[in-house]
């Protein structure tokens, strides 16, 4: 076994597999930062600047060299306005998910889409009711109608009124907060700074007009816009994904799933799902695992079509569907190499450009699906939400077809996989408390527990994968602080067992014995 490996990844399955790229030469993302080596400090450290032709502009944080830019920005200005601007690229990624979901929902709620259907009635009730839309005699199309427009109203809206989700869905007590924060922003500086969003797209627009490089200058105006923008995505265009996506495709419930490479099977055609929007990938699951298709595979050889997800759009499977789980990003590439792929079918987010030119050392068909995410070398099937069922056909059959192509020969395949309990919605996890948060509270509250913590983000190539993940997950467990979280730490821990119930034996006695009640 390669030291190399060890350093890169914390997971078993993952070093197999590294140590198989170095064997066959398959060049993977940490080759790649490597050869990057040794990163720019100043771009590192957020001090340098490209915001306009006058630059790049870099400002040495240890005193020597210039101390401003062309246009005289300080290093806190180009850090703030860095950063504003990432923050800005991060919410209009995950709200333009929200706004996907609020246009079809408003689609499938006129008629014109009929592909898709509202499967969660009781979510939509609640989500309607929470909004002030009246749902007494009315047809839940109807209700879904002004849902969809509420949802949308947020993106596009021009008054300086709070978003109506971030309005009816942040406790009186934090809404407060925020206001009390804007007055004494007011007070303190004579500035008007906002907090609570106006809307979703404006405060996108906001950050790139202030990020100008005659506009803002001043790193706390900068920060609080980069603030206001973070909220306008996780109580906005985040939040709307999640509850409309509810009343879609289901609102989560707990169910089991295997996680890590081994789930992808030699016998069968794999066909992975990765990104990030469900819309797509619900609909190839679907199709994937109908009688049709399954029969499609066994014709050809396969014992039928197996269907595993990858990064968030695999998370989404995993919690409405109980689709077994490759990996998170990093996998994505070591995914590829085990030769057994069919089809990587690709939304949103997260899809390394590298995979096209991996591909062709496969027989897999790496299939980009959207039109804001086209990589050079892939197969492009536009997804159309009014025409899904047709395209998701065409995909899995595109999958089917590439299996007689298979090198059986290149087929290597981690015999790794942990089981994982998942799909806890907030509504499932008040069933399971028994319709309350209290008995939550209250072992809190008596000590048992000393809290809860949410843990969320991604894999990155600069550090081991998963160690991270793995290693706070321990120890807070293991302090009796129960953890809730998603993305690719949810994957990086399923994959390491931290979320079935073996787990309970790295916890605390306190958290232990909640877990047990
Ligand atoms: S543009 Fe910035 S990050 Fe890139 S090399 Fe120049 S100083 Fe470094
Ligand atoms: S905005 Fe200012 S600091 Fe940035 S590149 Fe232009 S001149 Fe340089």
């Amino acid at each position: 076994m390669s030291d190399l490996s060890h350093q890169r990844s914390a997971d078993p399955a993952a070093i197999e597999m590294l140590n198989l790229a170095e064997k066959e030469q398959y060049e993977t993302i940490w080759d790649r930062l490597e050869k990057q080596q040794p990163q720019c400090g100043y771009g590192q450290l957020g001090t340098c600047c490209r915001l306009c032709t006058m630059g790049p502009c870099r400002i040495d944080p240890l005193g020597e060299g210039p101390t401003h830019g062309v246009c005289g920005a300080t290093a806190d200005t180009i850090v703030a306005r860095n950063l504003a601007r990432m923050a800005a690229v991060g919410a209009s990624s995950h709200s333009d998910h929200g706004r996907s979901a609020a246009l079809l929902l408003k689609d499938v709620a006129t008629g014109r889409n009929t592909d898709y259907r509202i499967t969660d009635v009781e979510k939509l009730q609640a989500v309607a009711t929470r909004l002030g839309v009246i749902t007494e005699g009315r047809s839940f199309p109807e209700i879904a109608n002004d849902v969809a427009d509420i949802a949308l109203g947020c993106f596009g809206k021009q008054d300086e009124t709070p978003l109506p989700f971030t309005e009816k869905y942040l406790l009186p007590k934090r809404f407060q907060l925020f206001e009390d924060v804007e007055k004494q922003l007011l007070k303190a500086t004579g500035k008007k700074m906002g907090i609570l969003p106006r809307g979703i797209d404006r405060e996108v627009v906001d950050i790139l007009h202030r990020t100008h490089f005659g506009t803002d200058a001043d790193p706390l105006s900068l920060m609080i816009q980069a603030v206001r923008c973070s909220i306008a995505d996780g109580w906005g265009g985040s939040l709307i994904a999640t509850e409309l996506q509810d009343i879609l495709y289901g609102t989560p419930t707990i169910n089991t799933a295997k996680a890590n490479l081994g789930v992808i099977d030699a016998e069968w055609v794999n066909i992975i799902v990765h990104g990030h929007e469900p819309s797509l990938s619900e609909k190839v699951v679907e199709m994937a695992l109908s009688e049709e298709m399954q029969q499609a595979a066994r014709k050809i050889g396969a014992k039928g079509v197996n269907i595993v997800g990858l990064c968030c759009t695999g998370n989404e499977m995993l919690m409405r569907q109980g689709v077994d789980m490759a990996g998170n990003v990093l996998h994505s590439e070591l995914a590829i190499m085990t030769g057994a792929v069919e089809a990587m079918v690709v939304d949103v987010q997260c899809i390394y450009p590298s995979l096209a030119n991996l591909s062709t050392c496969f027989h897999t068909k790496f299939i980009t699906t959207s039109e804001q995410a086209t990589i050079p070398g892939a197969i492009h099937i536009q997804f159309e939400d009014e025409h899904a069922n047709e395209i998701a056909k065409r995909i899995v059959q595109t999958a089917v077809d590439a299996y007689p192509e298979r090198d059986q020969g290149k087929v290597y395949i981690p015999s790794i996989t942990s089981s994982a309990i998942a799909g806890f919605s907030v509504e499932e996890i008040l069933r399971v408390l028994g319709g309350s948060v209290a008995p939550l509270i209250e072992v809190i509250a008596n000590g048992t527990i000393k809290g809860v913590v949410g843990i969320v983000g991604c894999n990155n190539v600069k550090v081991k994968q998963d160690l991270y993940h793995k290693e706070l997950t321990k120890h807070l467990i293991e302090k009796d602080i129960l953890v809730v979280g998603t993305g690719c730490w949810a994957i990086g821990a399923a994959k390491a067992g931290l979320m079935n119930l073996d787990a309970q034996s790295m916890a605390g006695d306190g958290l232990k014995a909640v877990c047990q009640q």
